[in-house]
């Protein structure tokens, strides 16, 4: 890996925070605030919110087994994707590597921060060729995106593989495992001890249902970490998001009671699915979601929707002709899911 200052915009690694109120004094207790400018009424939402959530963060290092210090948090885990743009790269000179199809919002965060954008396409059955990734990169790359398991194809990619670009890798690999609950091969965010070009994501807004909260993870180098909290918003979480996730995060027996339920239904319906008439193929996922292709994409869409059952058109990406993405519902969703398509 290169060092760190090289990989980083020099603006930002030049950059002196926003410096919160609230930071100012750390180490003292107080019971009178006056030095923020809020109302003193209407407690407690009249107070800003603690600008690195540290006691969301306590919760989540034990149950991911990662150091407090090595856990950023964000609105969505759409800030954390947004953020390595605006940190490592320079807009109209750099540009990042990912593979393809994956998850949409990588391109428009590149478009966005004008970064140009390089899709390297996966092989058969969505596999992926490390050898070709690193080649399509130059030294003005500075991110790879890997997305496992991977949306919208639902495939994890082998854990040698990733860890191959990312030792081969100059710049920084973000690997986003979103889906990773869902998957039985292991996780790979322990080893940001291993690799300090390492960004893990990870999400509420998947297996721990609460994608209405906005709450992301991303796990790096406490290097790294710093960075992300120089660069974010001082209050980029809000309470309200704050409260919900440690009272989630205190009742963690009901999310892998949900993940399990939705694993047994996920095979069901893969199953159903794949033997009706309209159905060519389903794909094998590790995810709360699959792609079937289907005789006629489109027009089983557009009959769904008629039906009120909205599942994802892909039929236009690459690799996914006439394909819908189907995720995961509650039983009752996924029998009425199939009533239609047999009717169909
Ligand atoms: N990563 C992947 C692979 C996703 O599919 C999604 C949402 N569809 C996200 C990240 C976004 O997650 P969040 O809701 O945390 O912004």
């Amino acid at each position: 890996m290169k060092p760190l200052s090289e990989l980083t915009r020099p603006n930002i690694w030049a950059l002196k925070p926003y410096s919160c109120a609230r930071d100012e004094f750390k180490g003292f207790k107080a019971d009178v605030f006056l030095d923020a400018n809020e109302n003193p009424h209407s407690a407690p939402y009249n107070r800003y919110p603690d600008p690195l959530q540290e006691e969301v963060k306590a919760m989540i290092a034990p149950l991911k087994g990662i150091p407090t210090q090595n856990i950023f948090l964000g609105n969505g885990s759409d800030e954390a994707i947004d953020l390595p743009y605006r940190i490592f790269c320079r807009p109209g000179v750099d540009n990042v590597v990912a593979i393809d199809p994956t998850y949409g919002m990588y391109e428009v965060c590149a478009d966005v921060n004008d970064v140009e954008y390089r899709k390297v396409s996966l092989g058969e059955n969505f596999q992926l060729d490390p050898d070709k990734l690193l080649a399509a990169c130059d030294e003005n790359t500075k991110i790879i995106f890997i997305c496992s398991p991977n949306n919208p194809t639902g495939n994890a990619f082998e854990t040698e593989k990733i860890e191959k670009v990312i030792r081969e890798f100059q710049g920084i690999v973000i690997v986003d495992e979103a889906y990773s609950e869902f998957s039985s091969q292991q996780p790979m965010r322990q080893l940001i001890a291993k690799y300090p070009n390492l960004i893990v994501l990870n999400t509420f807004s998947k297996a721990w249902g609460a994608a209405a909260i906005r709450l992301g993870m991303a796990f790096a180098s406490v290097d790294i970490i710093a960075l992300f909290n120089k660069v974010k918003y001082p209050y980029n979480v809000n309470k309200l998001t704050q409260e919900k996730a440690k009272e989630i995060l205190s009742d963690v027996t009901l999310i892998h009671r949900q993940v399990r339920l939705i694993l047994e239904e996920r095979e069901h319906l893969m199953h159903s699915v794949s033997i009706l008439p309209i159905c060519n193929k389903v794909y094998p996922t590790d995810a709360n979601f699959f792609l079937a292709e289907v005789t006629d994409a489109v027009s089983i869409y557009r009959y769904l929707v008629q039906k009120g059952i909205i599942v994802r058109n892909r039929s236009h990406i690459h690799l996914c002709g006439n394909c819908l993405r189907i995720t995961i519902g509650t039983k009752e969703e996924n029998t009425k899911l199939l009533a239609a398509l047999r009717q169909y």
